[in-house]
């Protein structure tokens, strides 16, 4: 019979239209949830629930929370209110008093209630005149099971899509759990099941779906919260294993020589922060393991000179080093900073930009193939594409978000592995860095340049805007620059167009009529763009119009004042991101903020931003806002995509899970023990490929 077996489709693999209770209608619902199979369904996590466990007394009620009562109908009755309404009144009594449920509008609600019924009601109770009431509760209708205080249930909430009701979603949700969560795979050791008490996976997807009470669903949601972090913290332990013992680069030692040759160029004193950044890259380049660093700096910090000093460290040994920015308008800048740093050098560098002509490009490429070319700078696309380095030691990305580790792959070359540096602007919190990058070590500069001031930062309403304008008016008389950042409308490109263009006819029109104002948008070609920040950059244009193309990295000291339409809509490390181009040069920035809400929760944000300097604990709120996916806008790089767990809330499963990670992938690099089977099945399956998992696949 072992050939009936083994032929046998997979359960969870099974159509979910045949689920009962589904059929073909419900299926193309299902489908829009992009819940196709059995598993799809099993793995379909409420997203709360809602709690019916608090049964009380209807003399032991109390204002404020969510509590079930359990009682007989005593009365029902239609009428209608003053405002003309229609209002029905169902209500029970459990002996120690009377409960009134009340409906408005909802007179079919009658035909469910007869005299003498056990019934139940869930909701909000309020003292009204002389009674308890509850408005629109909660109804179940009670048989033979009795409700009695402590034993009610836990619903789970769905998400839904239209024309799926939550209650046919929860039956076959229970169908679907009560029948086939069993057979779901265990995937962790037994021993880690045992450390930390968790329940299997079969009883933890189970209790997700049907749990006793709210604490069966805790428990189950934290052990796939850790499940979950286990499968992303092995795959990466893995990885860095494969890149730490198996990888070779070329040691590029630092001298005092070198040092003393590339210390010269700087135009300042680096700070500490920035020293000990340089002491650890230059630690991992002195390795003939590749290099896996992610530089993260607070906006303003410093890091392109730490950048460069790793550049030019990697030069000093004849090696070439790549530096690639996430857009072309930053590519130019960083070339015009090194270029600014290596006017006295004979470092041989080329900047790599889309607007080059074939003909040109084969040049270029050729030049960096044959090793005539020190230093390249350029877009990650450009990089990427099709160049052909003669003997690459470095390549510095920065912003990582846009830039997976499947990318890196893409400079590995016969045997050896050019060190990584990765610079991010956004500081990003402990706990998201070890999710989303596991395998990268990380430096931290939180620490500013001396002399620099703090960006004054003031939210402004509606009423004072005609006065902020005259204030702008006369700071721009004086000389300085003005940056507009245009609202994000719907996340759409062509509408935030749309809106930066009408800025910029309205302020050019009107307040800001006798200066030169200038519009920056994303849809502008790379020579446009280019155009106006070099006429931004040289004074001749001063009012910038822009949607968000400046967020990151844009250079101009003498741009020290900004105004944000709609700031409400922004992120707040994104705001930081933006108010951080104002504080570039001598003079104290100035960022004034419109965030016409209401919501007092947005007002909340708006006034802690105007309050905190400190990158990272916006970036920390906003984590906690958002969730960590957030950090990098969309889902591009596929790795740290977390259904359940969230680097912030649950740090501290977080944490246990990379610990136990890295000491199974010490102990069973291949996970080839039977312990590690289940284990080893998800691994490959959720990052085998991104992560070229070769050793284990
Ligand atoms: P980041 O890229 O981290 O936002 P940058 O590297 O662009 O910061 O540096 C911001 C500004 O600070 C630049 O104008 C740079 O010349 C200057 N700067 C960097 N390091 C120092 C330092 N140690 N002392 C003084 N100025 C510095
Ligand atoms: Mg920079």
């Amino acid at each position: 019979m072992s050939i009936a077996r083994t032929s046998h489709v997979d359960p969870l693999r099974e159509s979910a239209q045949y689920v009962k209770g589904v059929g073909p209608a419900r299926f193309e619902l299902l489908k829009r949830l992009g819940l196709e199979t059995v598993g799809d369904l099993l793995f379909h996590f409420p997203r709360a629930y809602e709690d019916l466990s608090d049964c009380r007394r209807i003399a032991d009620l109390t204002e404020g929370t969510l509590q079930t009562v359990a009682g007989e109908v005593v009365e029902i009755e239609g009428r209608s209110t003053r405002t003309g309404k229609e209002l029905l009144s169902v209500v029970l009594s459990d002996g120690s008093g009377v409960l009134e449920g009340a409906w408005f509008n909802q007179s079919f609600m009658a035909r469910r209630f007869r005299y003498g019924q056990r019934v139940a009601f869930s909701g909000k109770p309020q003292w009204y005149r002389d009674r308890w009431q509850m408005n629109n509760p909660r109804v179940q209708l009670l048989g033979d099971e009795a409700i009695q205080p402590g034993s009610g249930k836990v619903l789970p909430v769905y998400p839904l899509t239209e024309g799926l009701h939550i209650e046919q979603m929860r039956r076959i949700q229970r169908h679907v759990a009560e029948h086939y969560a069993r057979l779901v795979p265990e995937a962790l050791p037994p021993e880690l099941l045992r450390k930390y008490g968790f329940p299997s996976a079969a009883e933890a997807v189970r209790d997700m779906h049907i749990p006793a009470d709210l604490d069966a669903a805790q428990r189950a949601r934290r052990r796939l919260v850790y499940e979950e972090f286990l499968v992303l913290q092995t795959a990466l332990a893995l990885r860095r294993r494969d890149v730490r013992e198996t990888r070779k680069a070329r040691p590029l030692p630092i001298t005092q020589k070198i040092d003393e040759h590339i210390r010269r160029l700087f135009p300042f004193q680096l700070t500490r922060d920035q020293n000990r950044a340089i002491v650890q890259i230059c630690k991992d380049m002195a390795s003939d393991r590749p290099m896996q660093r992610l530089l993260q700096a607070d906006v303003g910090a410093g890091k392109t000179a730490v950048a460069v000093y790793a550049l030019l460290l990697a030069v000093a040994h004849q090696c070439q080093a790549a530096l690639m920015a996430p857009t072309e308008v930053l590519a130019r800048q960083h070339w015009r900073t090194l270029s600014a740093y290596l006017a006295r050098s004979r470092v041989r560098k080329l900047l790599l930009t889309g607007g080059l002509k074939p003909r040109q490009r084969q040049a270029a490429l050729g030049e960096i193939r044959m090793g005539q070319v020190d230093l390249v700078v350029g877009t990650q696309a450009l990089i990427q594409e099709d160049v052909e380095f003669a003997r690459l030691g470095l390549v510095v990305i920065d912003e990582q978000h846009r830039f997976g580790v499947a990318q890196r792959e893409r400079f590995r070359k016969l045997g050896e592995d050019p060190h990584y540096l990765v610079m991010t602007a956004t500081p990003i919190p402990r706990t998201v860095a070890l999710t989303m990058f596991g395998d990268l070590d990380v430096s931290v500069i939180k620490e500013l340049p001396p002399g620099r001031l703090p960006v004054v930062t003031r939210a402004v309403t509606e009423a004072k805007r005609e006065k902020l304008y005259e204030h702008l008016g006369k700071e721009l008389r004086k000389g300085r620059q003005l940056y507009v950042v245009c609202p994000l409308v719907d996340e759409s490109e062509t509408l935030d167009v749309k809106a930066a263009e009408q800025t910029f006819a309205e302020l050019q029109a009107g307040p800001f009529k006798e200066f030169r104002v200038g519009l920056l948008h994303g849809r502008m070609d790379d020579a446009a763009k280019d155009s106006v920040m070099n006429r931004f950059r040289e004074g001749q244009i001063q009012v910038l119009v822009c949607t968000t193309v400046v967020e990151v990295g844009v250079d101009v000291p003498n741009a020290t004042l900004m105004m944000i339409e709609h700031a409400d809509r922004f992120g707040l490390s994104q705001l930081h991101q933006l108010r951080g181009r104002v504080s570039r040069g001598p003079v104290a920035g100035e960022c004034y903020l419109f965030a016409p809400t209401a919501n007092e929760e947005t007002r909340r944000r708006i006034r802690m931003f105007t309050r905190t300097r400190d990158g990272f604990a916006l970036a920390e709120e906003d984590a906690r806002e958002r969730g960590s996916g957030q950090f990098f806008g969309t889902r591009q790089h596929g790795l740290g995509e977390l259904k359940l767990g969230s680097a912030i809330a649950d740090a501290d499963l977080l944490g246990q899970a990379r610990d136990d990670a890295f000491a199974i992938v010490a102990a069973d690099p291949g996970l080839a023990q039977p312990a590690h089977a289940g284990l080893r099945r998800l691994v490959l399956e959720r990052y085998g490929q991104t992560l070229e998992l070769a050793e284990i696949g």
